[in-house]
């Protein structure tokens, strides 16, 4: 485990002092009322929790102590919190976006190499989530899955970490990605697809495992292998490095636990994704993975 010195500075890239300003500006009613209705009772305020099926209102909000909190599912924290929960947003997002509602303007930075970049990115996108609808609707998928289960990954890692497989087909992906307007070349450059017309995909028959880097952008992927008759294969296939997809790059993990980290003041820094997974299993959530070995 890692503690924190200087906070607000290096990979943390918005100051903490900033965020408290927003967090402190912000009238937390008014930005939760934007998204649920909240009725006031007593002190505080309560709601429907968005984050588990509520029936009774569960959520709290107090505007003196500036937090929610749902009594079921134990969701709580500051505004921010909320708004990256609610809309899915890596951290520093959320506190632009509160930021902006009080008239707070965080930036957060350019990343030339991202509009460069941008048309890979989005291929890489596509490509998980072609993956991750594989795995919840095919044959194959219903085999990965068994095998997820059986290493106790739950639906909701799978969905939370955009978990998903890879067919024996030779191409299936290619022509997904086709049918989106992406280019061969582009394809091949974000590392996905190889060869000269045929084309194929890098990725067969391993359950796939999306990687992202310190925005939460995914930037490429590992495969592992999950059938016995694939035993003879590597374990692992990580996506070859490319112009987006570099060992220094890959920061697994660290969009979404950013709110973590700062709340822990601390962060535990794993030599493996699966590290990074089990973690959460247990409910420990300030974790990265960092590849040094390829
Ligand atoms: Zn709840």
């Amino acid at each position: 485990m890692i503690k924190l010195k200087n906070r607000g500075s290096g990979i943390l890239r918005i100051p903490e002092s900033t965020i408290q300003k927003i967090i402190d500006e912000a009238d937390i009613v008014k930005v939760i009322s934007e998204y649920i209705k909240l009725e006031k009772k007593s002190s505080s305020f309560i709601g429907l929790c968005p984050f588990h099926p509520d029936q009774n209102p569960s959520l709290h909000v107090s505007p003196t102590k500036k937090i929610y909190k749902c009594f079921s599912c134990g969701e709580g924290g500051n505004v921010v919190r909320f708004v990256e929960k609610y809309e899915k947003v890596p951290f520093p997002r959320a506190v632009q976006i509160v930021g902006e509602k009080c008239g707070i303007n965080v930036d957060l930075g350019t990343n030339d190499n991202f509009h460069i970049s941008s048309k890979y990115y989005k291929i890489l996108e596509d490509s998980t989530n072609f993956y991750h609808f594989l795995l919840e609707n095919t044959v194959a998928g219903e085999e990965a899955k068994k095998y997820l289960y059986k290493r106790k990954l739950n639906d909701e890692i799978i969905k939370r970490f955009k978990i998903g497989v890879s067919q024996p087909d030779p191409d299936l992906l290619f022509k997904s990605l086709l049918k989106n307007d992406h280019q061969p070349l582009d394809m091949i450059e974000a590392g996905v697809v190889r060869g000269t017309d045929p084309y194929t995909d890098v990725f067969r028959n391993r359950i796939m495992f999306p990687l992202d880097d310190i925005t939460g952008k995914i930037v490429g992927f590992s495969g592992r292998i999950y059938k016995d008759s694939n035993k003879d294969e590597p374990k692992y296939l990580n996506s070859a490095e490319n112009k987006i997809f570099k060992k220094g790059n890959l920061l697994y993990n660290f969009a979404n636990a950013e709110y973590y980290i700062r709340q822990n003041d601390s962060v535990f820094v794993f030599e493996g994704f699966m590290d990074v997974i089990a973690a959460y299993k247990c409910d420990i959530h300030n974790t990265v993975y960092v590849e040094t070995s390829f």
